[in-house]
């Protein structure tokens, strides 16, 4: 059996096929089955919702089992934005840079304890018969007064998970996969397969 990655964002299919290669999930991508292009919309409120929409969406197309991400970061001070909005907060889908420019402003003058945020991440794997898995990943941290490091992608630059003085980008990836949203949805997945 193979698994089809419902995603066009290679960051992301990057950090699940590295999190997930030992599942034995026979995991290939949408571009890998022809459907590159496809772009889904997002219209749901919440990441659960979204990662469903788009796992559904490329197994009725192919008929075979999709697996989808949807991610976030919640800010506490913008009262969870960008959250679901994350994409395109900017305005413009996918730019990353001026998203997190405009949440740096908007955070200006804050002090440390109050710049508390966190990333979520929902992990759907659908199944032509309808079945359906559901887990979700948190990770809690602060968002940093500037841009930092390299690695990484999105905004893994602005994020300093809990307990650390390092952004996720300024950190091996090693360490982001283990305790990151993203891992975390991925090691309950494990568990309910
Ligand atoms: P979506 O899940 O496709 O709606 O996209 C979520 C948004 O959050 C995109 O702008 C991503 O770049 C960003 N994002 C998702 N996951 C991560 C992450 O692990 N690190 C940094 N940014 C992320």
């Amino acid at each position: 059996m193979r698994i089809i990655a419902a995603t066009q964002n290679k960051n992301k299919l990057n950090e699940i096929s590295q999190i997930t290669k030992d599942f034995g999930l026979g995991l290939v991508s949408q571009a890998d089955v022809g459907l590159g292009d496809v772009q889904i919309d997002e219209t749901g409120s919440t990441c659960e919702e979204n990662s469903y929409i788009k796992a559904k969406a490329i197994c009725d197309m192919t008929g075979e089992p999709a697996i989808a991400d949807d991610s976030g970061l919640f800010v506490d001070a913008l009262g969870g934005a960008p959250g679901v909005n994350s994409a395109r907060y900017s305005g413009v889908h996918g730019d990353d840079a001026a998203a997190r420019k405009m949440i740096l402003k908007q955070l200006e003058g804050l002090p440390y304890k109050k710049r508390t945020a966190m990333f979520v991440c929902v992990i759907t794997l659908v199944y032509p018969d309808g079945r359906k898995l559901v887990a979700r990943g948190e990770c809690p941290g602060h968002i940093a007064y500037e841009e930092k490091g390299t690695g990484g992608f999105g905004y893994d630059c602005i994020f300093i998970p809990q307990g650390r003085r390092r952004t996720f980008a300024q950190m091996p990836q090693s360490y982001k996969n283990e305790h990151g949203h993203r891992g975390r949805a991925l090691a309950k997945l494990r568990t309910l397969l």
